[in-house]
This record gives structure tokens, C-alpha cells and sequence, in this order.
């Protein structure tokens, strides 16, 4: 049976009654989430200058929804492995509140998954073609019901960012986020590094070791993990960001079924406002590509970014800039293709 995806449409009603009509006419599919079940709502908060990330009185609105069912909501973010607020727990909270993303907004919790420095993960066995085992925050495998909240956009890689992404990228731990993008080895830029043995002592292959008073990685022993980058707090791990948009493509939807599979009830809400080439983690706001559209939800991830897709590019594909980035479609075929959901789908319209 095909999936199906709600759709409300922004005509004749504004933001925050369109995401009251999605979530009035999902009554049903909302009562899998009950009395005293912790509920993880992820979501970002965008990088300090972008503007078109999901506002709080959105989230609000979901949470104060969940809350009338007994249901304890909180809303999480991981750290991101590139420079800037969001890189540890304390700037990024930090970034959060300023930006209006308090527990009194948000009428719930905001909490960062994977701890002050994104170090606090493990590693979960998986068996894709690309991975073979992700790395996440601790609560996965115990966290039973998520909620995905995802701003659509652009993306300088995936071509088209929404839930998938929200979860293969979003969900990983910093080391996870470097093994997506990048099957290279790290290298130490030796003019940062403060030789504070972080990376030497978490490295699980002991591939680090001092030379010359700075760390060196001995690249014939690494195994690529990440976890010398996330714990560096001196930018001194250079990440090789350079990597084929389909592998990456690939290794991300990897990374969402293998998450997803550990997590019992899902639902997935993309916003279709605000949409711009980049996605939100890029500072400032750039101009929008397409006119707002409303919002869709499914439980099912892979039929709620095709919906999307279809709705603002049905017509012609805004997300391929010029026909130069394929990795969305990647991310479609092989998504369908490793069982992570349903490309078609039965489109109700609200
Ligand atoms: S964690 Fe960073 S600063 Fe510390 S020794 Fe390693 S590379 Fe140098
Ligand atoms: S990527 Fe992993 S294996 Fe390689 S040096 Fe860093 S911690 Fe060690």
C-alpha cells in the first residue's frame, strides 16, 4: 500500500495555522505518540545569520500538541564538524537562545544529542554497501518515537536537503558526519594544533601519535573514523571535504536507515517556506528559488521529500543547478532501493 503524505497548503491561511490544519487532520497518526513517551523533535537551528530556518513558535505548536497528549517532547540537534557556533554544545545552546529557541519558546527542552565537545556516541554495526557501522548520538536504540522537522532547500552536495538529510547528516555524530563526507584520512595542520593528546588518546587504532611537539596521523593505520575530529576543540584535524556527490549521497541515506531502523514510531514534517539554494547551515539569507507552498508530513521519510520534491520542482528541477548536481535523484533511487521508504505515494491534500 502506497504511503501517504499530508499536505497543507499556505494558500489563505498563515504559517502557523497551516502547520494547526497538518497537525488537526494527523490526529491519528499524532496518537502513536503517548502518555509519558519521550519524543525527540529534530530540528537546527541554522547557522547565527541565516533567517529562513523553522521558527520556535512553529515547533511550539507541535510540542504544546504533544504535551496535551502526556507525551514528553524535547527538541535536539547534533554538533557539526565544520567551524562555528554549533561545533560544541555550549556556543551552540548559546546560539540557540539567542536566536529564540528557549524551553519558555519552545514550551520544552532544547538539548545537543552529542554532548559538549560531540564526542558522546558510539558506534552501531550496519551492513550497506558503504558503511558498516554509524555512529550516533548514545540515545540512539533507546529513543522510541522521533519527529522530524526539516526546512526545505538547496544543498551545495545533496542538490535538495529536507528529512533525509535532516537525519543521515543531522542525526550522526560529528565523527559520523566526517565519515559521510569524506572517505580520505585526516591530516593534522600542524600550526593549530596545541598538542593537548585529545586525538592521540581517542584514536582507536593508536594511528596518532607527537612528533616533533605537534600530533601526526600515521595515514597507512587510520581507519578514517572521525573521531580525532571530534575531539579537537584547535581546528587543528583538517577535514578532506572533497568526495563524489553520489557516494556522499549514498553514505547519507545509509546513515538514515540505519538510524531510523533503531527508532520504533516516525514522523516526518517538511516545511515548504523560505526556500533558498543553500541550505541553513550557510550564513545570511539568500533570495528564495521557489514561492512558499505550505508544509507536508508522512511516516514514511523517502515519500515525504518526494512529495516535497514534486510539489516545488515538478516542473522544472530547481535543485539541480543547471543540471550540475545529481545526488538528490541518488539520494531517491537508492533510498527506495535499501528499503528506506516509498517513492510513491498517495498525496492528501488538506
Ligand atoms: S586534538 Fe587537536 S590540538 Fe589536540 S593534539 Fe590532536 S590535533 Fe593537536
Ligand atoms: S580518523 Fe580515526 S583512525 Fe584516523 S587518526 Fe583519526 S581517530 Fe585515528
Amino acid at each position: 500500500m502506497k504511503p501517504e503524505v499530508y499536505f497543507s497548503s499556505i494558500k489563505e491561511q498563515s504559517r502557523n495555522d497551516c502547520l494547526r490544519t497538518l497537525l488537526k487532520h494527523m490526529d491519528a497518526v499524532l496518537s502513536q505518540f503517548q502518555k509519558g513517551s519521550f519524543v525527540g523533535i529534530k530540528m537546527t537551528v541554522g547557522d547565527k545569520r541565516n533567517t529562513g530556518h523553522i521558527k520556535p513558535e512553529l515547533v511550539k505548536i507541535l510540542v504544546e500538541n504533544l504535551k496535551r497528549r502526556g507525551a514528553k517532547p524535547f527538541v535536539f540537534d547534533t554538533n557539526v564538524i565544520y567551524r562555528g557556533q554549533r561545533q560544541n554544545a555550549v556556543d551552540h545552546l548559546n546560539l540557540a537562545y539567542q536566536k529564540g529557541f528557549t524551553p519558555e519558546k519552545l514550551g520544552c527542552p532544547y538539548i545537543i544529542a552529542d554532548g559538549i565537545f560531540g564526542t558522546d556516541s558510539k558506534t552501531v554495526r550496519a551492513d550497506f554497501r558503504n558503511i558498516k557501522e554509524i555512529r550516533v548520538p548514545s540515545f540512539i536504540g533507546v529513543l522510541e518515537d522521533l519527529i522530524v522537522l526539516s526546512h526545505i532547500t538547496g544543498h551545495i552536495m545533496t542538490g535538495y536537503a529536507a528529512s533525509i538529510k535532516n537525519v543521515g547528516m543531522g542525526m550522526a555524530s560529528r565523527a559520523g558526519k566526517q565519515v559521510q563526507h569524506s572517505s580520505m584520512k585526516p591530516v593534522i595542520n600542524v600550526a593549530n594544533c596545541a598538542l593537548c593528546g585529545c586525538c592521540i588518546e581517542s584514536c582507536p587504532v593508536s594511528a596518532v601519535s607527537e612528533v616533533s611537539g605537534k600530533a601526526f596521523i600515521n595515514s597507512k593505520a587510520c581507519i578514517g573514523c572521525g573521531e580525532c575530529i571530534a575531539c579537537c576543540k584547535f581546528d587543528a584535524v583538517q577535514i578532506h571535504w572533497h568526495e563524489d556527490e553520489n557516494i556522499f549521497a549514498e553514505r547519507m541515506v545509509e546513515y538514515a536507515q540505519g538510524i531510523l531502523s533503531h527508532i520504533r514510531r516516525k514522523l516526518f514534517i517538511n516545511f515548504l517556506f523560505d526556500i533558498t539554494e543553500e541550505c541553513d547551515c550557510i550564513a545570511g539569507s539568500d533570495p528564495k528559488i521557489a514561492e512558499d507552498a505550505g508544509i507536508v508530513a508522512s511516516t514514511d521519510i523517502l515519500a515525504a521529500d518526494k512529495a516535497a520534491f514534486d510539489i516545488i520542482a515538478k516542473k522544472a528541477d530547481i535543485f539541480s543547478r543547471d543540471g550540475k548536481i545529481k545526488a538528490h535523484r541518488r539520494q531517491f533511487g537508492y533510498g527506495e532501493e535499501i528499503g528506506l521508504g516509498h517513492l510513491d505515494y498517495g498525496l492528501k491534500a488538506l
